[in-house]
Order: C-alpha cells, then structure tokens, then sequence
C-alpha cells in the first residue's frame, strides 16, 4: 500500500463544484488502495480577500493577528473539502496545521517549519481515514497560530511527504504542469515534462509561482519528487527531481518578480565595514537582501545598491535612515517600481553567450537594465516594472521563438 499526499492550490478548491472535483480525484486515488493525506489552501481568492478586510480595521494590525484571521481560510476548505468526501461516502477527517502535528518558529507570517510531529496522522491512517490538513500553517511555541508566508501550502505538503515517507507527491494546480514560461502570460510557453530542484528552485525564486520556493528547497533537502498537475485535466504534469533529462534547449525558462524594490544608499565611505554594519542591521529584523550592487569607489565615497521584497521595503528604508549616521552614509534612496526578469537553466553552465543574448533581447526592445545578478545557472536584470512583461516575452521569443 502507498502513500499518496496531493495539494490543492486555492483554484482547485475554489466552488462547490471544483471541491467535489477535487473529492472525486482524492477519493479515487483512495480506491485504489493508497493512504492518502490531502493538503489545501484557501479558495480562490479568500487569503488575498481577508487581507483586504483586515486593512479595512487596521492597516497596521500585528502580524500574529494577521496569521490569526488569514488561517482561517484553510480551515473552511478543509472542512468544505471533508464534507464532500463524506457525501461520496469515504471515510475522512480534516485537520488545522497543529492537529497535523506542525510545530514552527514564532516569526508570525513567516514561519518555518520545525518539525511535524506525526502522531495524529499516523493514527487516522490506521483508522483507514483520509486525512485533509489545512495548509500555509502551524504553531509556535507560545501555541499561537502561525501561517508559512504566501504560497506556503506547497511546503506543509512537502512536509508531510518528507516525514510521513510518502512514496509520492503531488501538486494540483491551475495549469497542467511548470512551463518555460508563465502560461498565462506567454500563450506558447512549453509544459515541462522534467526539471531539477536546483532549476526550479531558481524559477519559483525568480517568480514563477507555480512552486512555492521553499517547498522545493525541502523536496531537494529530502530528495521528494514532486509531480506538478492539473487538477482539471489530471493529464501527465511535471516532475521536479534531482536530475532531469536535459531538453534541447539552453535555458528551461523564464521568470518575471515584481515583489521586488530597490535600495540604495548612497555617498558610503569607501572603507572596510560599513557593508557589513549596514545589512546586518537588515538581517538583524529578518529582512532578506537580494540583488547587491556596488559602485566603484570614487573622491573616498561608494554606493551600494540591493533589491528587498517590496513589503519589507519601507522598513528596511527606516532602520536604515535610523543608522545613516551610524554607516555614514549621505543618503538612502527607495524604488520600487521595478520588476525582476530573469533566464534559468542548468544548460547555460556549458554555453557562452547565453547572457549577451538575453541583453540583445533587451537592447532590440529599448528596455534599460538597472543591475545584473548571475549565478552558476541565472541570470537576472532589474528594470522598470512598466518594462517587465515586454522584456519577458523579448527574451522567450529570443531562446524559444520557432524553437530556436
Ligand atoms: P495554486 O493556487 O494552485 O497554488 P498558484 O496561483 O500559486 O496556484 O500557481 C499557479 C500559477 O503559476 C499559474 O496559474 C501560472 O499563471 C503561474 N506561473 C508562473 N510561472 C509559471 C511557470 N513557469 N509554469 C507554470 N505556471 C506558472
Ligand atoms: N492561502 C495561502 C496564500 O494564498 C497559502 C497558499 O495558497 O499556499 O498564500
Ligand atoms: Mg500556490
């Protein structure tokens, strides 16, 4: 007997018809022999809803009462979700993130998960009980509620598929699997049939929502394939594993982030230190720093650029107006009207070029680069967000146009 863990992104769940939907491939998978633990997230649009009514009360309301009211959404479609496996008359129990056994870290709307404690499920598993676990939470230590940041119930999946041993793990989606390019945006971006952890953990970095990044980081950690899928068409989607089959091509895709803003603290001395005074003042608050960029220095002074998520932009922008005297610098300076646009693919490893040709994309659609970030299998350019769907489908027509 196997044991099967599928998600539901919140359009799989999203009406009444689209939850039976989902009873009807759960209930099926349990047929045919499987134990099978379902993860779901909030229908439709309900997270991004509650977050708007919370704004309506308090913009500013803390962030433990924020993951106390966004929580809530998985909690109706898990129930909604179990009575519908109840009416199709299989045995079925539903569970909130701490009945499931997450324990997280206490950092509110942002947690990680510790550890699953997996007793509970275990059990309901004996009964011979499907089991519906509400995604994106969990609780800390004060046994408060916590919830794992946006898009984090394809990590409670994974999760439980790393410590439940599951033999597989699958990702119901809108779209029929991960594409070289947002479906939706780009009408002839290719489905994948493979990709790596190490490309697609680049992708969903760089934007491509389809995965939530962190999942991917732990399916890598704990070596879990995961099967990206439509839950409408249920057709063949994509796997992600360690090593994928190479496609004839030099990149696996394209990414566009406009969660992005821009940085820069200008007039630095140009002296050992101040670097690192400045983002571990950042780090200090949890605040990420991504694309770096520093200027040469010049009559003793420096600039130093970085991107942030654009929700910690402003308070990056205060703690570090709060320490311009501290870093002695002139000034700080805040954009964030800017998008990330960016190539993936491990083939770029082994071919020259592959950068010149994304900025010749660029160039012939007159979209100015802001700064460049490379890895080993990236490439990334800020630009003017206004830019950012035109630059995307400058450079797929680029690598992909007529298959080239
Ligand atoms: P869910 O609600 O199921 O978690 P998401 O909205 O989080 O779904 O992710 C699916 C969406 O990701 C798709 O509808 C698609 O628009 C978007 N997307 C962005 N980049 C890609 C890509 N490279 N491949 C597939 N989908 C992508
Ligand atoms: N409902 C949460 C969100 O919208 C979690 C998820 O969908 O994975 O971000
Ligand atoms: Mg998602």
């Amino acid at each position: 007997m196997s044991l099967i863990v599928q998600k539901f992104g919140g359009s799989s769940v999203a009406n009444a018809e689209r939850v039976f939907n989902v009873a009807k491939i759960v209930t099926d998978t349990y047929k045919k022999g499987n134990n099978v633990i379902v993860v779901v997230s909030a229908q439709g649009d309900t997270t991004d809803d509650l977050i708007e009514k919370a704004k309506e009360i308090n913009p500013d309301a803390s962030k433990r009462e924020m993951d106390m009211l966004l929580s809530s959404g998985e909690q109706i479609s898990i129930a909604l979700l179990a009575m519908a496996i109840e009416k199709l008359g299989f045995p079925v129990v539903s569970l909130l993130g701490w009945q499931a056994g997450f324990a997280t870290s206490s950092v509110y709307s942002s947690a990680r998960i510790k550890k699953i404690d997996t007793n509970r499920m275990k059990k309901e598993l004996d009964k011979k009980n499907i089991i519906i676990v509400a995604g994106f939470q969990g609780i800390n230590k004060y046994d408060d509620v916590t919830t794992l940041g946006r898009g984090g119930s394809d990590t409670s999946a994974v999760a439980i598929a790393a410590s439940m041993h599951a033999d597989l793990c699958q990702i119901y989606t809108d779209v029929e699997g991960v594409y070289t390019a947002d479906p939706r945006k780009i009408p002839s971006a290719k489905k994948l049939d493979e990709i790596s952890y190490d490309e697609m953990l680049e992708l969903a970095t760089l934007g491509a929502q389809v995965l939530n990044n962190r999942s991917v980081e732990m399916a890598k950690k704990y070596n879990i394939e995961l099967e990206v899928i439509s839950s409408l068409t249920c057709k063949p989607g994509t796997i992600v594993k360690e090593k994928a089959k190479m496609e004839n091509t030099l990149i696996s895709g394209v990414a566009k982030d406009t969660d992005v803003a821009r940085i820069s603290i200008t007039g630095v001395p140009d002296r050992p230190g101040l670097a690192f005074k400045m983002f571990s003042k950042l780090s200090a608050k949890d605040i990420n720093v991504d694309v770096i960029l520093q200027s040469i220095g010049r009559d003793g002074k420096k600039d130093i650029s970085f991107t942030v998520a654009r929700g910690k932009g402003k308070e990056a922008v205060s703690i570090l107006e709060n320490y311009l005297s501290t870093i002695e610098a002139e000034g700080v300076l805040y954009d964030d009207k800017i998008a990330k646009v960016s190539i993936v693919g491990a083939g770029m490893e082994s071919h020259a070029g592959v950068a010149s040709k994304m900025f010749e994309a660029l160039y012939d659609s007159q979209i100015n680069i802001h700064m460049i970030a490379t890895s080993e299998i990236k490439v990334s350019v800020l630009i003017a967000e206004e830019d950012a769907d035109k630059a995307v489908s400058a450079i797929y027509d680029k690598f992909f146009g007529n298959d080239k």
